[in-house]
């Protein structure tokens, strides 16, 4: 029997590659469309909360969708151009109650729930989708 051992790894990788599509990254052009969305998705949904926010960024983010600090900016990953709206909606939401509540409690939820009833659901479905490719 005729084992090949010269290139194992090579054509693990070349298996794999065909099984994972490579992550494009958006251009320039497809992260300002994304901003600009955002922007007009917040300012919808903080008509009703009323807070008070600064600086959106998109950026790449290999670890979550979005994140606020204290100071009042919004951080979004740049892979949100490629959520369906229904999830890119949630990620919004969450980020902008964040400005309410800074932590992950049931005043937060209650906050999120205002505007997404289902946001169980949502989030759980965003978990299906990996981030870092
Ligand atoms: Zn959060």
């Amino acid at each position: 029997m005729k084992v090949n051992f010269r290139f194992p790894l090579f054509r693990l990788k070349k298996v794999i590659a065909r099984r994972t599509p490579r992550f494009v990254p958006p251009t320039s052009a497809e992260k300002e469309i994304l901003r600009l969305h955002i922007e007009k998705r917040l300012a919808l949904f903080n008509k009703d909360y009323g807070f008070t926010y600064r600086r959106i960024t998109i950026r790449n983010q290999r670890t979550r969708w979005g994140s606020a600090s204290r100071s009042g900016n919004l951080n979004f990953n740049y892979r949100m151009t490629f959520l369906p709206p229904h999830l890119s909606d949630y990620v919004i939401v969450h980020e902008l109650c964040h400005l309410g509540e800074f932590n992950h409690s049931k005043k937060f939820w209650d906050l999120v729930a205002r505007t997404i009833p289902d946001h169980r659901a949502l989030r759980k479905e965003l978990r299906t989708i990996p981030l870092a490719r």
